[in-house]
């Protein structure tokens, strides 16, 4: 499949004031070098803990957050040569976790979804408003008139679905979108974002920091470990055959539906080392049981393991051809 979306070398540095009377300067490295790619009609997951860059990335690729460096390719057009960032926007929509300040209290629903066809010249905005509404569970009749507050988290949410659509985007990027909603109306608008997908061609980048909700919607997985890529891969491996000691400590620390998957790995101790000052060579270095010399002296690079193309980590410690570092499987013996 091609790459819808191609992200190069993402980096986003914040500066920030420090020490005694904030006469320091400081810089957090939110994104540091982050790549990847999202083919056309797959869902990419990205996963890590609070504070690893998920959320930045996602911004950083609409532009809602100024690239300090790299590149964004969308089917081909490069960003800032090709095509603007008001092109590239209508064609990259987000959903965002909380569905109240994504809507204008002031506009009806029906508004809100018509509201950014209507400014960019798209046909018959009101009609396409009705007919998504429609499509995400909320009949016209009942609901087009109503406004943001007198609806549920579910209905705001599906609504905010319904607003990302008629743009006519081709990627949605969801970033915790359904995090905040009960489990039962989590699986239903799981499911609707299933259907929506096949039926409207789209691809989808999902973010969250919920394992299991990832597992069930992505085809492929990106580990985030301090603004830094660490693992990339079908999600059959990352569940199942992860490389890198990052992943299996998160997903040791998973709560598992499955009595016989639970492994004897205790959880990540601990939180993640401050961004401020990142450690040296691999991130990870700190929490890692299997870290060596190496670890804390360079940067480990993602490469290839178990001879599949699409699984990629960067660990000093592995074993390009099990896809193991050689104290991981001792460890696992
Ligand atoms: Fe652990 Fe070293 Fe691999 Fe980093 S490079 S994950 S510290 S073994
Ligand atoms: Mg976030």
């Amino acid at each position: 499949r091609q790459p819808l979306l191609i992200a190069k070398d993402l980096k986003r540095h914040f500066p920030i004031r420090s020490g005694l009377l904030n006469r320091q300067t400081a810089t957090v490295h939110a994104v540091d070098g982050v790549s990847f790619d999202v083919k056309k009609g797959e869902v990419l997951g990205i996963v890590g803990e609070s504070g690893c860059g998920k959320s930045t990335t996602a911004r950083l690729m609409i532009g809602l957050i100024e690239l300090d460096d790299g590149q964004i390719i969308f089917d081909g057009d490069v960003l800032g040569e090709d095509i603007t960032l008001k092109e590239l926007r209508r064609g990259v929509q987000m959903v965002f976790q909380d569905s109240y300040a994504s809507l204008n209290p002031r506009l009806t629903i029906l508004d809100s979804i018509a509201f950014g066809p209507k400014i960019n010249g798209l046909e018959d905005p009101e009609g396409k408003a009705r007919n998504l509404l429609k499509r995400v569970g909320l009949e016209p009749e009942r609901f087009a008139h109503r406004y943001p507050h007198e609806l549920s988290g579910g209905q705001r949410q599906r609504v905010n679905i319904a607003r990302a659509l008629a743009m006519e985007p081709r990627l949605v990027i969801l970033d915790e979108a359904v995090s905040a909603l009960d489990k039962s109306v989590e699986a239903q608008v799981l499911n609707l974002l299933n259907e929506l997908r096949e039926e409207f061609g789209l691809t989808y980048i999902f973010i969250s920091h919920d394992l299991n909700v990832v597992r069930y919607i992505s085809d492929r997985v990106l580990v985030m470990y301090l603004g830094e890529v660490v693992e990339v891969g079908p999600a059959e491996a990352i569940y199942h055959n992860q490389a890198h000691p990052y992943t299996s400590s998160l997903f040791a620390a998973m709560p598992s539906m499955d009595p016989d998957n639970r492994t004897e790995e205790p959880p990540l101790a601990g939180d993640p080392p401050n961004p401020i000052n990142p450690p040296s060579g691999c991130r990870f270095h700190t929490r890692c049981k299997f870290a060596e010399s190496v670890c804390s002296a360079a940067k480990p690079k993602l490469s290839v393991i178990g001879g599949d193309e699409t699984h990629l980590a960067a660990c000093h410690m592995m074993d390009p051809a099990s896809g193991h570092s050689q104290a991981f499987k001792e460890a696992a013996e």
